[in-house]
């Protein structure tokens, strides 16, 4: 699912004038995407075909509700939707231009990698990345690879339901392996008010956030922490998460699971091997 679409000529067409009888085309993957929604759901773009390798086809209706939800909070124009960069070969969810700025919505598995490469790809032409987690994959007990990666650079969760309702939030966590140990109620965050970091005081726990965003939003734990709205209780919890040792266990999961995968790969090749000359023989 998407928001926008090219026509026949090849100009971009937001999903809110599409026509149901014309024809449209993924900016990304150039497949047949035809108009649904209306009164009740908001107008997206959907797939004809689902067997195209599409980052586009496999977005849901919690991603576009999302990425609707976080454009309604700017003023009108700041934000642009499904950017489209040529030069690194990507669409980005939702841009603040002004500021340089990329919110990537995240509802489905994405490998650490792979969020490395577009912070990297976006950080070459200038841009900071802001992930946003939903909630139907992220911030469960157990956290996910994404989530260790991301443990220590800029990102959220979210809530945001079907229907476009939920906030944008900033919890309180801390990791004990690779399980999450919660505290206290989460912080609504308002992305549309951001702060420049630089300078700022040195927070314990939340130090990394202004190295790596170099700002921060308001209602996040650094805003709270910065207008001395966190309780000591929080302030130990953020202290005692940002410990080495947390990450280096971290690692060590991640190197036994590298090594169990290479085994795997080992297995299979060796299966594969004996297969062929079985069937040769
Ligand atoms: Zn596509």
């Amino acid at each position: 699912m998407q928001l926008f679409a090219k026509d026949e000529k090849g100009t971009d067409i937001p999903a809110s004038k599409a026509q149901r009888e014309h024809s449209y085309f993924c900016p990304e993957c150039t497949g047949p995407v035809r108009i649904r929604g209306g009164r009740h759901r908001r107008k997206h773009y959907y797939h004809l075909s689902h067997d195209r390798l599409c980052s586009r086809a496999g977005k849901t209706l919690l991603h576009i509700q999302t990425q609707l939800n976080i454009e309604t909070g700017f003023p009108p124009g700041d934000i642009t939707l499904e950017k489209r960069f040529p030069e690194i070969n990507r669409i980005a969810d939702v841009v603040l231009e002004s500021k340089k700025i990329i919110f990537e919505v995240q509802c489905s598995p994405i490998t650490a990698k792979e969020i490395a490469e577009r912070n990297r790809d976006y950080g070459k032409i200038g841009y900071k990345v802001i992930w946003i987690l939903h909630d139907s994959r992220y911030n469960k007990e157990r956290l996910t690879e994404a989530e260790h990666f991301l443990f220590t650079l800029p990102h959220y969760f979210t809530n945001i339901n079907s229907e476009g309702e939920g906030m944008i939030y900033d919890p309180v966590s801390r990791r004990n392996f690779d399980r999450r140990e919660r505290y206290g109620s989460p912080f609504p965050v308002n992305l549309a008010c951001s702060f420049p970091a630089s300078g700022v005081k040195t927070f314990p726990g939340l130090h990394y956030r202004e190295q790596i965003g170099n700002f921060y939003f308001e209602g996040d734990l650094c805003d709270l922490a910065y207008k001395n709205l966190l309780s000591e209780e929080l302030i130990e919890i953020l202290r005692d998460s940002s410990e080495e040792k947390r990450g280096l266990a971290y690692r060590v999961i991640l190197f036994c699971k590298r090594i169990q995968h290479g085994i795997q790969n080992i297995y299979s090749a060796v299966l594969t091997m004996f297969l062929e000359s079985a069937c040769k023989g």
